[in-house]
């Protein structure tokens, strides 16, 4: 090290205690990084990677970026999951004896990040903390800092730690040095989380008064965990965190991880994204507190009765309040991000504009408390009455800001007149000096008779009158003294205009000064309303999701549903929410869905894409609609209260994305049997399909027989197997039915229609032969399945793996014959083949679908399907 030149020394002294961080450097107006952080930074950041001297005989890669522009390179290390070490100068480098003191101010890191692309309006950031007591206890923390909400569960196993990870959308775990290495590479693995290690865990006196509600001993570790961390990092005030909740997840309806993705609740399965997903149906929400708040109430829907009653209620009171509801929505809209906003006071980093923003949205409280009023109902009522607007707040914003502040804060500008005294009287000084500076241009010209006499000012000669060479000759006037001559004028100045000018200039700077203490004291007094803006922001978000509730069931005329303490599932005319908004209501179909103690579990059988999972996930959205408190897409709905609910999706599905092994599906299926009750609701889309026919056969008949025996639980198991409809006869609680397809004109139409009983034996290519595909096609897809169904039978002459792969292929080529059925619609359209017409049958006679593997076909039928759309 000595070989360094001292500011190298302190950059790794300083770089050694930030190791998983990429060090900021602050030198002058740059960031600079140094060695591996730079060498890194630079492939990452695209940019140029320089070298300078350190003092060795090397040079030392160097990298940086300028501070102005700092926070998008910061953005885009975090976004990657990288940490970001700002080390600032501590002393002013005028006084500095040696090299300037430098010190991390700030670690910025994944689950910390405070603004920013990294910080989605409606979603929340969080940032967790994970002790493992034993293989069965869990403790698991999470705090989003943007917020200053935190909250901490115990949990008992390791799947559930995930699949609360999941369900937080998790991006940085802080745990012990010590925690077990599998979970650790697990963690890693499954949930590509950035880990930080932090040793302390005792508590410190700060944060102890937002443990009263954290009684047990191991859970208070966990919090303490997560708080030093995020004291060490943070290195700044934190008043704005609230007290850590206790909660529990089984006082909640648990949805895993893969059932929530197979649903899709916030986001769909082929794009990560929102749109498509029931998050994106139901938003309505007015403010980014409500988004958050409404993507929280997906993820955990209710199951005490009364609670899931009482937004019912209020979602039923709002709907009939139509007027109420219209200006209460045009209220919220004024309403920003109160949450956030606190937590930035508190953080020291809000500016003029975000108290303007503040006082804006306290200023809609009123009316919104006055619109409310208007509604008669007790629950909501009682909402009313605990929102506290802050009335003196409001008061103190109004009277000290201006409307429209600058984004800094540090030039003044900012204060409103009349708020404090002195503060007037700089900026009269300041204001009168000018005017006087004005009027002193005016007489000037006229007493020299020099209309081009004009008084300027800059920096470095402070205010000065201008006189160009070619009046100079009419100037005769002792009092002025030549300050500057440049090209083509001269520059005086005049004792009276120096005594005016360092009058303003101090004005101004006192002014400038003035303002910005006042501004702090103002940040201050605002810091004392955040638990209050906090339980404001809590209130206002629940009836920003209450309206929207609202918004949405009576725009798609949703029903309250009837919750019973029986075995009674009773849909009428339910729709699946979200293919109904996608695909314009009018053509969706409506289907009625009846469950009791004597139809526990409904065999879904009938052709591929006739609309069995559609329908499967159809009653499993209702139940959590109906759960979160929403009203249900049905004409009317009588639904038990869920315990859990569980689906497994089949595997041609994840073939799709890429992803299907039968073991996924297998493990999918076995978290179902192993946690659900008699209080759950399966749904097993053609389970057992990833296997050859007879292995998934055997296999899906099991898991049938099991559930029905000793689980008990609500289950619709669709399939494709027909032989397990014979299972009716058996099992005296599975009723067997069918989606409905219909011979017209020579051509299949599926009607999308559930009906009572199974399906007949119908499925891809008799479909085909319906729709009217070649006949030759038809012919060949038979012998296809007469070879397959033999070769099955001589299974003792076959590896296992290849009779998978022929299996597999047999079951899409029903299904890519059933798809093409569609295909073959569009070319019927004209009686006579056209020659584009016979070119795409000859096409389709060429496929050798023995040798394609389902995705070839897939893809074939789409380069097809492209065609014929032309
Ligand atoms: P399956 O599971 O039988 O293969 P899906 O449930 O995936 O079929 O449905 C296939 C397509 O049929 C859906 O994408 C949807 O567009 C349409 N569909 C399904 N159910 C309905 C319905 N009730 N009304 C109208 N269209 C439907």
């Amino acid at each position: 090290m000595k070989q360094y030149t001292p500011m190298i020394q302190q950059y790794l002294k300083v770089k050694a205690e930030y190791q998983d961080a990429f060090l900021f450097f602050r030198l002058g107006d740059f960031y600079e990084m140094f060695f591996e952080d730079a060498t890194k930074a630079s492939q990452l950041l695209e940019i140029t990677l320089t070298s300078r001297d350190g003092g060795s005989t090397e040079k030392i890669p160097m990298c940086g970026v300028p501070y102005h522009a700092a926070a998008g390179y910061i953005e885009q290390l975090i976004d990657l999951g990288h940490k970001v070490a700002i080390c600032e100068q501590t002393e002013d480098p005028k006084q500095a004896k040696g090299v300037v003191r430098r010190e991390v101010v700030q670690l910025i890191t994944p689950g910390t990040v405070m603004e920013g692309k990294g910080l989605q309006d409606k979603e929340n950031n969080y940032l967790a903390a994970l002790f493992a007591f034993s293989n069965e206890t869990y403790g698991l923390a999470a705090s989003d800092l943007s917020t200053g909400e935190n909250k901490v569960t115990s949990l008992s196993s390791l799947d559930e730690v995930m699949n609360e990870l999941a369900t937080l959308q998790v991006k940085e775990v802080v745990i012990q040095a010590n925690l077990d290495s599998t979970i650790q590479h697990q963690l890693r693995e499954r949930l590509a989380v950035t880990l930080s290690i932090e040793e302390g865990n005792s508590e410190q006196e700060a944060f102890i008064p937002l443990m009263q509600n954290v009684n047990q001993s191991e859970l208070r570790q966990v919090v303490s965990l997560l708080f030093s961390y995020l004291h060490r990092t943070q290195k700044r005030s934190l008043d704005h965190l609230q007290p850590v909740e206790h909660y529990n997840v089984y006082q909640f309806m648990r949805i895993d991880q893969y059932s929530k993705r197979n649903l899709e609740l916030t986001e769909t399965i082929r794009s990560k994204g929102k749109k498509g997903s029931l998050l994106w149906l139901l938003d309505e929400t007015m403010t980014a507190m409500g988004g958050r708040l409404l993507k929280q109430w997906i993820d955990r829907p209710l199951i005490q009765q009364d609670q899931i009653e009482r937004r019912l209620t209020m979602v039923q009171t709002l709907i009939s309040s139509f007027f109420e509801r219209q200006e209460l929505r045009e209220q919220l809209k004024e309403v920003y991000d109160l949450e956030r906003l606190a937590g930035r006071v508190a953080f020291g980093n809000v500016n003029g504009r975000d108290l303007v923003q503040l006082k804006k949205s306290l200023q809609q409280i009123p009316l919104l408390k006055q619109i409310l009023s208007q509604i008669n109902n007790q629950e909501i009522s009682e909402l009313t009455n605990n929102i506290d607007p802050c009335e003196e707040l409001t008061d103190l914003l109004e009277r000290a800001l201006v409307d429209h502040p600058p984004l800094t804060i540090k030039e003044g500008g900012m204060i409103q007149e009349g708020f404090h005294a002195e503060l007037d009287t700089y900026r009269d000084a300041s204001r009168n000096g000018k005017t006087w500076i004005a009027n002193l241009e005016r007489e000037e010209k006229e007493r020299t008779g020099i209309k081009s006499l004009k008084i300027g000012y800059n920096r470095i000669f402070g205010y000065y009158i201008e006189i160009t060479k070619a009046n100079l000759n009419a100037l005769d006037d002792s009092r002025y003294e030549r300050k500057q001559t440049l090209a083509n004028c001269e520059r005086f100045i005049t004792p009276e205009l120096k005594e005016k000018e360092a009058m303003i200039l101090q004005a101004n700077e006192k002014m400038v000064e003035l303002e910005y203490a006042l501004f702090l004291e103002l940040r201050e007094s605002v810091k004392e309303y955040i638990p209050r803006l906090q339980q404001l922001s809590h209130l206002v978000s629940e009836l920003d999701v209450l309206q929207c509730f609202a918004t949405v069931s009576e725009m798609r005329h949703y029903v309250r549903p009837i919750l019973t303490k029986g075995r009674e599932l009773v849909l009428k005319d339910g729709r699946h929410p979200v293919v109904e908004k996608v695909m314009d209501s009018q053509e969706y179909v409506p289907n009625d869905c009846e469950m009791n103690a004597e139809r526990e579990m409904l065999l879904i059988t009938g052709p591929n894409m006739s609309g069995k999972s559609t329908y499967m996930r159809q009653v499993a959205l209702t139940a959590i609609l109906a759960q979160i408190g929403c009203f249900v897409p049905a004409a009317k709905a009588e639904l038990p209260i869920f315990d859990q609910v569980f689906t497994r999706i089949g595997a041609a599905d994840d073939l799709i994305s890429g992803q299907s092994t039968f073991m996924v599906e297998m493990l999918e299926a076995k978290n179902a049997i192993t946690h659900a009750t008699n209080q759950s609701l399966i749904l097993f889309d053609e389970i057992g399909r990833g296997t050859s026919t007879y292995d998934g056969m055997a296999l899906a008949q099991a898991i049938i027989e099991y559930i029905h025996d000793k689980i008990g639980a609500k289950t619709l198991f669709s399939t494709h197997y027909h032989e397990l409809t014979v299972l009716e006869e058996e099992l005296a609680q599975l009723k067997n039915v069918h989606v409905q397809a219909v011979e017209q004109n020579g051509r299949v139409v599926f009607l999308h229609k559930i009906k009572e009983g199974a399906a007949d034996k119908s499925y891809g290519i008799h479909v085909a032969e319906l729709a009217e595909l070649p006949k030759e096609l038809i012919k060949r897809a038979n012998e296809i399945l007469k070879g397959l169904e033999e070769k099955g039978q001589q299974q003792e002459s076959h590896t296992k793996n290849q009779q998978v792969k022929e299996e597999q292929v047999a079951v899409e080529v029903e299904k890519e014959a059933a798809q093409l059925s569609f295909f073959q619609e569009k070319v019927a359209v004209s009686p006579e083949p056209t020659s584009k017409d016979s070119k795409i049958i000859e096409e389709l006679r060429k496929f050798d679908l023995l040798e394609m593997t389902p995705l070839d076909a897939m893809n074939a039928l789409y380069a097809l399907q492209k065609k014929v759309k032309k």
